[in-house]
């Protein structure tokens, strides 16, 4: 059940008023006052435990030298593409385990342990998002090695997943150029909270309106410091300067 953003219950069981203006999702104004402080206690309460939980996963990956990707998308930008692309040119050099997020389905784990990549499914139901305790619970079970890459697929999905800090090192926003230019501006807390923005699907831009610089530029109003690789999983196009930027930063953690 996603009790905090309120996907799929009513706006008193979800974020605040002015919350759902903020993320643009559509409510019903004749919202009952009286009990508002309370949700929004409940809320803080519930986004407050995520944070320590988040915190002490932080602590334990980085005493491990363990770098955390939180992939970060709309449902169909390519994330399992682009994972199975990373994880089969990384591995040689990498130890690499995924965490899988859906609602439903193993679908997602089961293509990436083709691979032979340890690979964990956690399905939400009907949740949208995954949170830090569920990452914590899941990886008291993994055998992780030090100096490896630990890559987590969130569910699809733009909105929610942007309140819930899971600990990791990098939050990776995946778009893909059919997505259109204007999807950082319409869906702002994601590209704010990322750190790293992958445009996906290049080899599709002669057939699409998109343009690259476009979304880069859209992006940057929302979030100056965002970092981006342009990139086609399917082609190869532009993977190798991501392969080297994850290879680095695994080999110079823990020194
Ligand atoms: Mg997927």
């Amino acid at each position: 059940m996603c009790v905090t953003c309120g996907c799929n219950h009513s706006h008193s069981e979800g974020l605040t008023h002015e919350e759902m203006h903020a993320l643009g999702i559509a409510h019903d104004h004749e919202h009952h006052h009286s009990g508002e402080s309370r949700i929004h206690k409940v809320e803080q309460d519930i986004l407050l435990e995520n944070n320590l939980i988040a915190a002490r996963n932080r602590g334990y990956f980085e005493a491990k030298s363990i770098f955390v990707l939180n992939l970060v998308s709309s449902p169909g930008s390519g994330k399992t593409s682009f994972l199975e692309k990373t994880i089969s040119e990384l591995q040689k050099r990498i130890p690499i385990a995924v965490i899988e997020g859906d609602q439903q389905t193993d679908n997602d784990a089961d293509r990436i342990r083709t691979f032979g990549t340890p690979c964990v499914q956690i399905n939400t139901q009907n949740g949208c998002h995954l949170d830090a305790e569920m990452i914590h619970h899941t990886v008291t079970g993994m055998d992780l090695k030090e100096k490896s890459l630990l890559f987590i697929e969130n569910v699809g999905n733009l909105v929610c997943p942007a309140l819930f800090d899971l600990g990791e090192s990098k939050r990776v926003v995946i778009i893909s150029v059919t997505e259109g230019d204007d999807k950082p501006l319409k869906y702002p807390y994601m590209f704010e909270s990322a750190d790293i923005c992958i445009i996906n699907k290049i080899d599709l831009l002669p057939y699409v309106d998109s343009k690259t610089e476009r979304i880069r530029e859209n992006a940057l109003k929302i979030n100056p410091h965002l970092i981006f690789y342009e990139v086609s999983a399917t082609s190869g196009a532009g993977m190798n300067v991501w392969y080297n930027y994850l290879y680095d930063q695994v080999k110079a953690s823990g020194r």
